[in-house]
C-alpha cells in the first residue's frame, strides 16, 4: 500500500497527463527552407518563392468554366445586398487576448478585380458575395449580421428583447455584431431568448458574447436546442480530434496566407473566428418530430431533422412572419456529405426528404427563408425553387451514386463517373463551395459500401511508403521519373503527374526536387478547384512541400466549458485512445472511480493492453478506488489543476495501490498535432513542440 504523500512524490512528469483541453498555434516561420532550380520560374509577387503562376492549361480550363456557368443569373448578387442597413466600419474585431480575431482586411482584394488567374471563376463569385459585411434587414422584425464569421447571427424581434439564432464561433465578433445592431436597430432591447440550430461550434461557440450565464441558470433567457444537443456538440470531434485538427490545415487552408494564390476563402464564409469561444447548455429541448411554442411571444413551429447536416438539428418557420429558417440544412452551396477533415458520412437521402418536409409544411406558405450562413431568399417562388433544387441535389447524389455503384463503379473511380445533373449544375446554390460532388460521391459510396472496391489487390495492400520504392524501381529511377512528370506537367497533365511524382517523394522522402515538382502539380491542381476544400488541400500541401511543417508553439488554452460538455464516460474513452497499447502490455487492475457530485460510478479496467470502462458498475474488490467530485475532475481533465495536485490537497480521495494512477499514465501518449502527411515535410532536427496532455479538441470547435 502507498501513501498518498508517497505517490505524489513519486509521480514524476505525470503533470497535465490528465488534462484533455488546449488548442493549437503555429507561426509561419518557414522551417525547411530550400531553394531548387525549376522549371517554369517562380512567380514574382506570390506569397511564395517557390510559388508559380496559373499555366496556360490552368488558364484554359478556368476560361471554359467561365463560359460554361450561368452569370447571367444575379439574383444572389440582388439577395445578398437587398435590405443593408449598415455596413461594418472595422474591418478587423480585435479578441480580448489581444490578438486579431477576425480580419476581412485580408479578403479586400477580392473586390478589387473582376477575375484572377488564379482563382477559379466560380468560387471567386462566391468569395465576392461572402465578402459581405455588415448588418441587414431580412424583413420587419428579422435582421441578420453577417460576414462577421464563418456563420450569420439573426435577431428576431420578440415580445420583450431580441431573440438570437446561433450565436457564432466566439465571442468577440459575436459582441461586435450585437454593438452593431443595437446602433441602429436594437432600441436597447435586451437578448430574450437564444436558439442554436445545430451541434457544430460555429453555432454555438460565440454564446458568451451575447448573454450572461446567470441569466440563463435564472431562467431569464431560455436557450433552445434540439435534443440531445449537448451529447453531440463535442462528442463528433474528441477520439479523431488531433487527426481531425491537422486535416483542418489542409481543408480549410489555415497556413495560407490569403491571396489570389492562396486563401480565397472557405465558401461557407470567408474563414473561422479566432476569438473566446465558450458554450452554455441549452434549458428547453425540441423533443418532438414537430413541436410548436411561443419564444418571448413569437409563435415557431420547429423542426427536428437529426441525422442531416449534423447529428442534431433543426429548422424552424415563424408562421406569422411566414418566415422560413433553414438552419444549415439549406444554403447557398452543395454541403458536404464527406466533409474532408473527417467525420462519419452523412446521409444525403435522410437530408434531401427532411428539405422535402420542411417545403410541404412551411416551403409552400413561406415568403422568406433564411439560413445560418449565406444570404436570404424572399419570395415563394424563389424559396420554392431553392428547397427543391436542394431536395434534389442530395438526393440524386445518394440515388445516382448508388446506380452507379450497383452497376460496378467503385469508390475508386465514382468520382470520375458521377455528374450533378445539368439543370442543377446550372443553379449557384447547388455548386460546390463546401461539399464537391467528386468527394460527396466517394462519400456516398463509403457509407454504403465502405472502402473497399472488391479488388482483392486493395485488401490487404502494402503502405505507400513500401510500395513506392518497387514503383521506382521498375520506371527506371528517380531521374526518370523526374523527367517524365515534368513532362506531363508540362503537358498539364497534372492528374498524371501526381501519380507518379508521388510515388517518387514516398520512396524518396528527402528527394527535394521531387517534392518541388509535386508542389508544383498540386499548385495547378488547386488553382483550378472550384470547390475551396479542394483548393486549399492542393496549395497546403503545395506549401508543405515546399517549406516543411512550420514548427511553432503549442499554446494551452482549455476550453472550460467545452470541457464541462464532455460527459465523464467520453473522457474516459478518449484516455482508452491515448493510451499506447504497447505500452501496457502485461499490466492488469482494476479500479472504481466515483464522482459524488454527479452520482457517477464506474469501473475501469486495463486488462490485456486495453483500458475499458463501464458506467453504473463498481467492482467488489478492487485495486483502488478514486473519489474526486466530476467538478474537480474538470480541473484535470482542462489542465487547470494536476490530479497529483487533487490527491495532494485531499480533493480526491484514494483507497488501495496508487501507484496505478502512474502506471497508467506512463501509459498515455501526446499526440503532435503536427504530424507527417506529405513524405519528408517533417522539418529535421527541429524540436517537436508537445501538445498539451490529452489535447481532444484543439481549436475547441470544429466548425462546419
Ligand atoms: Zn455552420
Amino acid at each position: 500500500m502507498t501513501t498518498r504523500r508517497e505517490f505524489v512524490q513519486a509521480l514524476p512528469a505525470v503533470g497535465t497527463a490528465f488534462a484533455v483541453a488546449g488548442h493549437l498555434v503555429l507561426d509561419d516561420s518557414p522551417a525547411n527552407a530550400q531553394t531548387q532550380p525549376q522549371a517554369p520560374t517562380p512567380l514574382k509577387g506570390h506569397f511564395h518563392p517557390k510559388g508559380k503562376a496559373p499555366s496556360k492549361y490552368t488558364l484554359e480550363i478556368l476560361k471554359k468554366a467561365r463560359g460554361g456557368l450561368p452569370f447571367a443569373d444575379t439574383r444572389d448578387f440582388d439577395e445578398q445586398k437587398k435590405g443593408l442597413i449598415a455596413p461594418m466600419k472595422d474591418l478587423k474585431i480585435m479578441a480580448d487576448a489581444g490578438h486579431v480575431a477576425w480580419d476581412m482586411e485580408r479578403f479586400q482584394f477580392l473586390d478589387k478585380q473582376d477575375d484572377f488567374d488564379s482563382i477559379h471563376p466560380s468560387l471567386l463569385r462566391q468569395s465576392k458575395l461572402n465578402n459581405n459585411y455588415g448588418l441587414y434587414e431580412v424583413i420587419p422584425g428579422i435582421y441578420q449580421v453577417r460576414g462577421f464569421d464563418l456563420s450569420d447571427i439573426t435577431f428576431v424581434r420578440g415580445k420583450t428583447g431580441w431573440i438570437v439564432f446561433d450565436p457564432l464561433i466566439s465571442a468577440e465578433p459575436v459582441r461586435a455584431a450585437w454593438k452593431l445592431f443595437q446602433q441602429h436597430v436594437g432600441q436597447g432591447l435586451p437578448v430574450s431568448a437564444l436558439i442554436y440550430s445545430h451541434t457544430h461550434g460555429d453555432h454555438w461557440g460565440g454564446v458568451r458574447g451575447i448573454v450572461d450565464e446567470a441569466d440563463v441558470r435564472s431562467g431569464k433567457i431560455p436557450i433552445i436546442a434540439p435534443i440531445d444537443f449537448m451529447d453531440f456538440t463535442i462528442s463528433e470531434n474528441v477520439y479523431a480530434g488531433n487527426a481531425m485538427n491537422r486535416r483542418l490545415f489542409y481543408q480549410y487552408g489555415l497556413l495560407l496566407p490569403a491571396s489570389p494564390h492562396g486563401y480565397v476563402g472557405q465558401g461557407l464564409g470567408q474563414g473561422v473566428s479566432a476569438g473566446a469561444t465558450g458554450l452554455i447548455a441549452p434549458t428547453r429541448y425540441v423533443e418532438k418530430d414537430i413541436e410548436e411554442f411561443e419564444v418571448d411571444g413569437v409563435r415557431m413551429i420547429f423542426q427536428n431533422t437529426p441525422n442531416t447536416e449534423a447529428p442534431r438539428e433543426m429548422n424552424t418557420y415563424i408562421p406569422d412572419m411566414k418566415a422560413l429558417w433553414m438552419a444549415e440544412n439549406v444554403i447557398a452551396s452543395l454541403h458536404n456529405i464527406y466533409t474532408l477533415r473527417g467525420a462519419p458520412v452523412r446521409d444525403p437521402l435522410n437530408w434531401s426528404k427532411y428539405i422535402g418536409e420542411a417545403l410541404f409544411r412551411f416551403g409552400l406558405d413561406a415568403q422568406v427563408m433564411f439560413a445560418s450562413h449565406h444570404w436570404p431568399r424572399w419570395g415563394n417562388e424563389r424559396i420554392q425553387e431553392v428547397l427543391r433544387g436542394q431536395r434534389d441535389l442530395y438526393a440524386h447524389m445518394n440515388n445516382q451514386v448508388l446506380h452507379l455503384a450497383n452497376q460496378g463503379v467503385t469508390i475508386n473511380q465514382i468520382h470520375n463517373v458521377y455528374e450533378v445533373p445539368k439543370g442543377l449544375q446550372n443553379k449557384w446554390f447547388c455548386r460546390g463551395y463546401h461539399g464537391s460532388p467528386e468527394h460527396n460521391s466517394r462519400g456516398v459510396i463509403q457509407r454504403y459500401l465502405g472502402f473497399w472496391d472488391c479488388n482483392p489487390t486493395t485488401l490487404i495492400p502494402l503502405s505507400p511508403g513500401d510500395s513506392a520504392p518497387l514503383y521506382v524501381e521498375m520506371m527506371g529511377g528517380g531521374q526518370k521519373i523526374l523527367a517524365r512528370g515534368r513532362q506531363l506537367h508540362n503537358e498539364g497533365r497534372y492528374l498524371h503527374a501526381q501519380e507518379i511524382v508521388n510515388k517518387l517523394v514516398q520512396a524518396e522522402p528527402q528527394n527535394q526536387a521531387a517534392k518541388d515538382l509535386l508542389a508544383d502539380i498540386f499548385e495547378q491542381l488547386g488553382y483550378q478547384q472550384e470547390n475551396p476544400g479542394l483548393r486549399n488541400s492542393y496549395l497546403a500541401a503545395a506549401y508543405e512541400l515546399r517549406t516543411g511543417i512550420p514548427q511553432g508553439e503549442t499554446a494551452s488554452s482549455s476550453g472550460p466549458d467545452v470541457v464541462r460538455a464532455m460527459s465523464t464516460e467520453l473522457f474516459l474513452n478518449f484516455l482508452g485512445i491515448r493510451m499506447d497499447s504497447r505500452k501496457a502490455e502485461g499490466m492488469r487492475f482494476t479500479m472504481n472511480l466515483i464522482t459524488p457530485d454527479n452520482g457517477e460510478k464506474f469501473i475501469v479496467e486495463l486488462e490485456n493492453a486495453t483500458l475499458t470502462n463501464i458506467k453504473g458498475f463498481q467492482a467488489s474488490n478492487p485495486n483502488l478506488t478514486l473519489t474526486i467530485n466530476r467538478s474537480d475532475l474538470e480541473q484535470t481533465m482542462m489542465g487547470a489543476k494536476t490530479l497529483e495536485a487533487q490527491l495532494a490537497d485531499g480533493t480526491a480521495k484514494v483507497q488501495g495501490d496508487v501507484n496505478i494512477l502512474k502506471q497508467l499514465a506512463a501509459t498515455f501518449v501526446d499526440f503532435d498535432p503536427r504530424f507527417e502527411i506529405m513524405p519528408g515535410t517533417k522539418a529535421r532536427g527541429a524540436k517537436v513542440a508537445k501538445a498539451k496532455d490529452y489535447e481532444a479538441i484543439p481549436r475547441q470547435t470544429i466548425a462546419e
